[in-house]
């Protein structure tokens, strides 16, 4: 299980990229996309930020986690597709030479934090 070492990431880089004038307020939520190749089990990171979160700035906020498909593309005929598993090969003519276009990304998207004076957005 090797989620627990990315909600401690997670935690790290959305810790240090709360303005300075916003410390102090309630991060209401963090807005993750995770790629399905990334190997990630959304339910076990939500367990374990959950714990991760316990006595920093972020306790009690909402990790919402956007999974993205993986997204091919073929170099011989340009065809571009959704795949959900592991066979690699273009679906229109079979070639091999094929990129994958997106993911693998885990990327915190944007955190959302509570202001008393705004609505949320
Ligand atoms: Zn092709």
């Amino acid at each position: 299980m090797h989620e627990m070492g990315i909600a401690l990431e997670i935690v790290d880089i959305a810790t240090a990229s709360i303005p300075e004038e916003l410390k102090g307020q309630r991060v209401a939520r963090i807005n993750l996309t995770v790629g399905k190749l990334a190997a990630v089990v959304p339910d076990s990171l939500r367990f374990c930020f959950d714990v991760a979160v316990k006595d920093t700035a972020l306790e009690g906020a909402e990790l919402v986690i956007e999974e993205v498909a993986v997204t091919a593309r073929c170099r011989d005929c340009g065809e571009q597709w959704a795949i959900d598993g592991p066979a690699f090969s273009c679906q229109k003519c079979g070639s091999g030479q094929i990129d994958i276009l997106s993911g693998r990304e885990l990327d915190i998207r944007s955190i959302e934090i509570e202001e008393d004076s705004e609505a949320p957005a």
